[in-house]
C-alpha cells in the first residue's frame, strides 16, 4: 500500500499521540465516534482507531476495513470488546505505564479524605486561620484502619505496597485469589467490606462490577467507614453512597471517578465528608506521554509487524489480516 495507514481519531485526543500518528500513520479526524459521521472515504480507508474509549458495536460496524482499536487508557469498559473479537478486530489498552501514578493518586485521595487536607487548605486561604484560629481537629485518622482493596490487579497491588509502608493491614476481593499474595483474600465483596473499615475500589467498569458497591456493602464498613474510588464510577451506586454519607452510615468518601463524567450528581456534591477529584488518577504530563506512546506503539507494531504489544484479554487471539 502506498498511502500511510488511515487511523480514525474521534473527538479530543492527546496531543503527543496525535502528533506521532501524524508522523508515522495518517490521522483522520472525526468529531465523535458516531456512525452517522462516517464518510465513504473513511469506510474505504480506515484500518485503525485511536481513542479515549466510547467505541460501540455500531461504530465498529460502520468501518468494514477496521483491524485495530488502540484504547488510550488501561480501562476499556467503554469499548465493545466482545463485538470487536467477533469481528476479528484487535483491541489494545495501556497497562503498567500508569500503575504507579494512579496508586500515588489513590494514596493522596485517601489522605485528603481522612485528614480533610483540601478543606484545611481552604481554611488557610480564606482567612479562617487568622479570623477563627486553628483548623478543627480531623475526626478521622488513618491510624488503626484496616484496608480492603476491591480489584487486586496491577494498580491494586501498587496501592497495597504503599499502604504496607503505612503499617496498615490489607485484605482484598477479586473473583480469583492472587497466587503467592499473603494478604487476606475474601471471595465476596460483602465479606471484604465486613472485615475492614476502609474500602478502596480499583476494579474495572463493565457489567460484572456495575453498582457492586451498594448500600449493603457501604453499611458493612460501619460508622467509621471510608470508601475510596479510583477505579470506575459505574461500580458504585452513587445515590446510595450520597445517602450513606448524609445519614452517617459511613464516615467519609473520596472519589476520582463518576458514572456519568464530567457530570457529578448534586447529592454527591452536597454530601458531607466527601473529597472529589475530576478523574486525575493518571493525569500527569509524564504518565500521559507514556500512555500516548504505548497507544501509538500498538498501532505501529500492528501495521509494521502484524502484532499488538498490549492486547486486552478478550482479543488476545485475534491475528493480523495481512
Ligand atoms: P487489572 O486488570 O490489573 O486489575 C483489575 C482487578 O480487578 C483484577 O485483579 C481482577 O481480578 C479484578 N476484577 C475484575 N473484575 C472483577 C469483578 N467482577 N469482581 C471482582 N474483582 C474483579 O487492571 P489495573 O489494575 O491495571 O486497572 C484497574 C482499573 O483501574 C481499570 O480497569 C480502570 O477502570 C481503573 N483506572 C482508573 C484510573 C483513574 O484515572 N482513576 C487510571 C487507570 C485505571 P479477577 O479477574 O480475579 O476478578
Amino acid at each position: 500500500q502506498s498511502l500511510p495507514v488511515a487511523i480514525l481519531v474521534p473527538g479530543q485526543f492527546n496531543d503527543h499521540a496525535a502528533g506521532r500518528i501524524d508522523r508515522t500513520l495518517r490521522q483522520v479526524k472525526i468529531e465523535r465516534a458516531d456512525p452517522s459521521l462516517v464518510t465513504d472515504d473513511m469506510r474505504r480507508t480506515v484500518r485503525g482507531i485511536a481513542s479515549f474509549g466510547g467505541i460501540n458495536a455500531a461504530f465498529i460496524d460502520a468501518l468494514p476495513n477496521l483491524e485495530i482499536i488502540a484504547n488510550f487508557g488501561v480501562g476499556y469498559d467503554s469499548v465493545d470488546t466482545r463485538h470487536a473479537a467477533q469481528r476479528g478486530i484487535m483491541v489494545t489498552n495501556t497497562p503498567d505505564v500508569l500503575t504507579e501514578e494512579v496508586a500515588d493518586t489513590a494514596i493522596g485521595l485517601l489522605i485528603n479524605t481522612i485528614r480533610e487536607l483540601p478543606r484545611a487548605e481552604t481554611w488557610l486561604r480564606d482567612g479562617s486561620w487568622v479570623r477563627e484560629g486553628n483548623y478543627p481537629l480531623s475526626r478521622l485518622t488513618l491510624r488503626g484502619r484496616a484496608i480492603g482493596i476491591f480489584g487486586m490487579g496491577r494498580i491494586g497491588l501498587a496501592i497495597a505496597r504503599r499502604l504496607e509502608a503505612f503499617a496498615l493491614p490489607i485484605a482484598y476481593h477479586n473473583r480469583r485469589r492472587v497466587e503467592g499474595l499473603s494478604y487476606d483474600y475474601h471471595p465476596t465483596l460483602k465479606g471484604l467490606a465486613s472485615a475492614v473499615d476502609t474500602l478502596i475500589s480499583v476494579a474495572p467498569g463493565g457489567a460484572s462490577t456495575e453498582k457492586a458497591v451498594n448500600a449493603e456493602i457501604l453499611q458493612a464498613l460501619g460508622p467509621n467507614g471510608v470508601f475510596i474510588n479510583i477505579g470506575r464510577g459505574s461500580t458504585v451506586d452513587e445515590a446510595a453512597l450520597a445517602a450513606t454519607l448524609a445519614n452517617k452510615t459511613i464516615a467519609a468518601a473520596g472519589l476520582d471517578v463518576f458514572a456519568d463524567e464530567p457530570n457529578v450528581p448534586q447529592p454527591l456534591l452536597d454530601a458531607p465528608n466527601m473529597s472529589l477529584l475530576p478523574h486525575v488518577g493518571s493525569a500527569s504530563e509524564h504518565t500521559r506521554r507514556a500512555m500516548a506512546d504505548l497507544c501509538v506503539d500498538n498501532l505501529v507494531s500492528w501495521f509494521s509487524q502484524g502484532r499488538a504489544l498490549t492486547p486486552v484479554p478478550e482479543t488476545e487471539k485475534v491475528k493480523a489480516r495481512r
